[in-house]
């Protein structure tokens, strides 16, 4: 199949020619027809599918061939809603690229940096416009946005939405944009509160499926390192000297996990920069620019912070702590073995992980190649560490027990 076939536009045919695309990928096969009709879809898919263009296309011709001619100023007529900055970004680049022949305007509004700017752009009025809910919802208090000529309304991660918490955001913003309008549900995971969400909002939906979140690309061998957590960095260290070569994703679990390995592999000389939640936008942006331009070679991220984006030529990925959901792990190793390219996920897995092990593998239902030959061993038995709350012998507790017994009552 090709892009003519599914009745694309000149102007959006060419917009593709130009990006390089040859023919659409299965995702935008089974979407754009449903989208080009005006149905309300529930979309399947990880990032990596094409699933951006597999909305962003249908709607900007939706949009193109709807044009109102009246020169009352633009009104936002496609919205489309994601749960982080860095993904909104990734999103309005994507429409960007595709509507170069249009006169099609858009733009993209994310908290955590200055809403003058945003203001401004929006003023002079955008056909789409890419936001996340809390920035979206203070604009349009400020009845800087008005979402009354909502066409189309978009929610992009539907389940990394509800994971952070934007469940009654999104309902709001729903509320807030007209009864009738498209609506088209895109989520890489099904849980059952995005199938109650997706049924509270979409109207008859049609379903699309691709590359159900359990498997793994064959490009991608995946080896797992058994290894005490103390040992971690230095195994990570030992890797990056003798295996892991070109660029290189890293994911731990928590913000500081990611502070500390960077401030570790900055002292042993790496080229390491890091995205996390707690780190403002222009910084995030900026490391992500780093990693993309190849001045730095090293990028260490949590799973929120670095969920859908999109990194071309990426040669490994390092689960230097194993995730609890599993799920996440076919999202973090699938940034890697892209395109017909090769790639190679680490997986460094410790005694108190081995139950997030057994899920992952239960999930990708393989059994991941164990990496013996390393100098930081696991010993087979060891029992995880327990942090028990440590109290000092000197300092029993605040009263004795001679005391409590004494302490007349009051009543
Ligand atoms: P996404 O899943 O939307 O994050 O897209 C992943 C990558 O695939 C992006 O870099 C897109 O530019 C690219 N892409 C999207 N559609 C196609 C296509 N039909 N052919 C080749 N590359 C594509």
């Amino acid at each position: 199949m090709q892009f003519k076939d599914l009745k694309l536009n000149k102007p959006i045919l060419k917009a593709i020619a130009e990006k390089g695309y040859d023919i659409p990928t299965l995702v935008q096969q089974k979407a754009i027809p449903f989208i080009l009709e005006g149905k309300d879809v529930i979309v399947s898919a990880q990032t990596g599918t094409g699933k951006t263009a597999a909305f962003a296309l249908p709607i900007l011709q939706l949009l193109f061939d709807k044009q109102d001619a009246g020169k009352r100023g633009k009104k936002i007529r496609a919205l489309v809603v994601s749960p982080t900055r860095e993904l909104a970004i990734q999103i309005q680049e994507n429409f960007q690229s595709y509507l170069s022949y249009t006169n099609l305007r858009t733009t993209v509004v994310f908290g955590g940096t200055s809403i003058e700017p945003q203001k401004e752009i929006l003023k002079k009025g955008v056909d789409v416009l890419i936001a996340t809910p809390g920035r979206l919802l203070d604009l349009h208090k400020q009845e800087i946005v008005n979402l009354s000529f909502i066409e189309t309304l978009v929610l992009d991660e539907a389940d990394l939405m509800l994971d952070m918490g934007f469940i009654d955001d999104v309902k709001k913003i729903e509320r807030l944009c007209p009864v009738e309008k498209q609506t088209l549900l895109f989520s890489a995971t099904m849980p059952h509160k995005v199938v109650q969400l997706a049924s509270s909002l979409l109207k008859n939906p049609e379903n699309v499926e691709v590359s159900p979140t359990s498997s793994v690309a064959k490009s991608v061998s995946q080896v797992l390192y058994y290894v005490p957590k103390p040992k971690k960095m230095e195994l990570c260290l030992h890797l990056l000297r003798n295996t892991i070569k070109g660029n290189i994703i890293i994911f731990r679990r928590t913000k500081f996990g990611v502070a500390k390995l960077e401030k570790t592999l900055r002292r042993n000389g790496y080229k390491v920069d890091s995205i996390h939640g707690d780190k403002p936008q222009n910084e995030r942006q900026l490391a992500m620019n780093k990693f993309k331009k190849g001045e730095v070679n090293i990028l260490i991220a949590t799973d929120v912070a670095a969920r859908g984006i999109d990194i071309k030529d990426l040669d490994a990925v390092v689960n230097f702590d194993l995730p609890n959901v599993p799920e996440t792990y076919v999202h973090r190793i699938g940034r890697t073995g892209r395109a017909g390219e090769f790639g190679t996920s680490y997986s460094f897995c410790s005694a108190d992980e081995k139950a997030y092990l057994a899920s992952i593998q239960k999930l990708i239902n393989t059994h991941i190649t164990v990496e013996e030959a390393h100098p930081y061993p696991l010993d087979p038995k060891a029992k995880p560490q327990v942090h028990k709350k440590q109290g000092s012998k000197h300092r029993p507790g605040r009263k004795s027990a001679a005391s409590k017994k004494k302490k007349k009552r009051w009543y």
